[in-house]
């Protein structure tokens, strides 16, 4: 069987980069080493976070927040292994999801670990260890990526977990150490929090959420905190040692200084993710990375091999599902003869806690440090009435426009259902739309997105509820 392009992995970049593959008409097949398809983002990922994450919020909405809407229930029994076991059917629901849209778009899913033989062939090896080669006019390298520890610190998955470990912890901890303040750790740390756990984020920097708007960040740092979860910053672990009773962590400043011995009864560490490439035979084709072992690409996803290209977390750009699938169907089609694209300034980043905190384009930073003038429009859901009417009045929403020309150039929300409310502003931005545009778009009373269209109004200081 020859086909005219064969995809490594199937996570969010390839799975989707076959559907569209197939839709145009190419003969594609997909390879994959999980037993189910949806990489990272479906079965260890995005899905079953987001599912713990549901769960967990409704349990301490029960437990603490429906007396003030008049309802009585008690106190809350928690019964982790259902709720576990509700997140694997999240999980399984999805990842069937996928094997169904690849029958569907009649694309061959070949079970097994792909590695490339020569350009044009990929070798299939399964788990029975029988081997078959595929021919091909391309090859997509679509493997993702994994977790990254740090020097001195073994990840059991038991004591010291990484963020898959961290889905499946058989009892709640009583206390929870982070090490990291990024996005993963802050999701899966308001998990275990709700459900129980006194947490502690032990991070590096002298903030949280780096990449974030800072003004955003400090914000939603201050939220968590009134949550209870607490926060040492310029901090760096040094070590940590699984004992019988847990572990034992020592932390010393940043930039160095006295140590301190802090313990946890389980430690998540949530430092970052590396590409994925081992076993891929790169080398032995020649296909260059760049230093942190990413393959590079041209900005149309080639590689410096012919025929060979690749996408997702395995390319430079930030980790997320939706690059990784916008990617896939920008390449599809340029493999098709047209002319797939992706815009890096628009791509929203999304963290799914209580509140949310979305951001999309430029961050006051970002805009500082390349001497852009802009004007800022701030309104905070204290003043919305339908997160007055709600009780959800935690955060904000700030919009960046070009002072000069008004054209919107980034987005910050932290508050609820921050998540959805950022793409008005992505579509927005993707127009080229004006501050003024956003403003004068008729919004929905009482809605949340009518705290977007006041800090469009905000821009011009010209906010009508505040
Ligand atoms: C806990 C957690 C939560 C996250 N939450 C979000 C979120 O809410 N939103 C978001 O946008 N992103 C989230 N992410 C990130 C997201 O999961 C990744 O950005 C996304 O999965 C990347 O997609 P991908 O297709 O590049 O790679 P992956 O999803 O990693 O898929 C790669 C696939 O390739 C397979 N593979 C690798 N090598 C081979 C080989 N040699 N042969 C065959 N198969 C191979 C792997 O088994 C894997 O299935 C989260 C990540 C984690 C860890």
């Amino acid at each position: 069987m020859s086909y005219d392009l064969v995809i490594i992995g199937t996570g969010p970049g390839g799975y989707v980069c076959a559907i569209r593959a197939a839709q145009l008409g190419l003969k594609t097949a997909v390879v994959e080493k999980r037993k189910a398809h949806g990489g990272t983002c479906l079965n260890v990922g995005c899905i079953p976070s987001k599912a713990l994450l549901h769960a967990s919020h409704l349990y301490e909405e029960a437990a603490h927040h429906f007396d003030a809407f008049g309802i009585e229930v008690g106190t809350p029994k928690l019964d982790l292994k259902k709720m576990l076991a509700f997140k694997d059917q999240a999980i399984e629901g999805n990842t069937k999801g996928v094997e169904f849209l690849l029958k569907k778009n009649k694309i061959d899913a070949h079970h097994g670990t792909g590695r490339i033989v020569a350009p044009g062939k990929v070798e299939v090896t399964t788990e029975d260890g029988s081997t078959s080669t595929l021919e091909t006019k391309n090859i997509v390298v679509a493997t993702g990526s994994e977790v990254v520890s740090l020097p001195g610190i073994e990840i059991d998955e038991k004591k010291i977990v990484s963020s898959t470990g961290a889905l499946d912890l058989e009892q709640v901890p009583g206390h929870l150490v982070l090490i990291g303040g990024g996005v993963i750790g802050l999701e899966l740390g308001s998990v275990w929090r709700r459900l129980g756990a006194k947490v502690t984020v032990i991070e590096y920097l002298d903030r949280i959420l780096a990449g974030i708007d800072l003004d955003t960040a400090k914000q939603f740092q201050r939220i968590l905190g009134k949550q209870g979860m607490e926060f040492k910053l310029s901090s760096k672990v040094t070590k940590a040692v699984a004992t019988d009773a847990g572990v034992t962590l020592t932390v010393e400043p940043a930039k160095g200084g006295e140590a301190q011995t802090v313990e946890a009864d389980v430690v998540l560490v949530a430092v970052g993710r590396r590409p994925y490439t081992d076993g891929l035979g790169l080398d032995e084709v020649g296909v260059a990375r760049d230093e942190k072992g990413r393959v590079v690409t041209d900005a149309h996803y080639a590689t410096n091999v012919p025929g060979i290209w690749a996408i997702g977390d395995v390319i430079v750009g930030p980790m997320l599902a939706h690059k990784a699938e916008d990617e896939g169907v920008a390449l599809a089609e340029q493999l098709a003869g047209k002319g797939g694209h992706v815009n890096y300034g628009v791509i929203p980043n999304v963290v799914y806690t209580y509140p949310e905190v979305a951001a999309v384009g430029a961050t006051e930073e970002d805009l500082k440090a390349a001497g852009v003038a802009y004007n800022v429009g701030k309104f905070p859901f204290t003043a919305n009435g339908r997160a007055k009417a709600n009780l959800m009045t935690d955060g904000f929403v700030k919009i960046l426009a070009d002072a000069k020309t008004d054209r919107v150039l980034g987005a910050h929300i932290v508050g609820p259902e921050a998540g959805n409310l950022i793409h008005e502003i992505a579509v927005a931005m993707e127009f080229g739309a004006s501050s003024e545009d956003v403003a004068r778009t008729c919004h929905a009373h009482p809605t949340l997105a009518e705290a977007v269209k006041e800090a469009a109004l905000a821009v011009e200081k010209r906010a009508l509820h505040m």
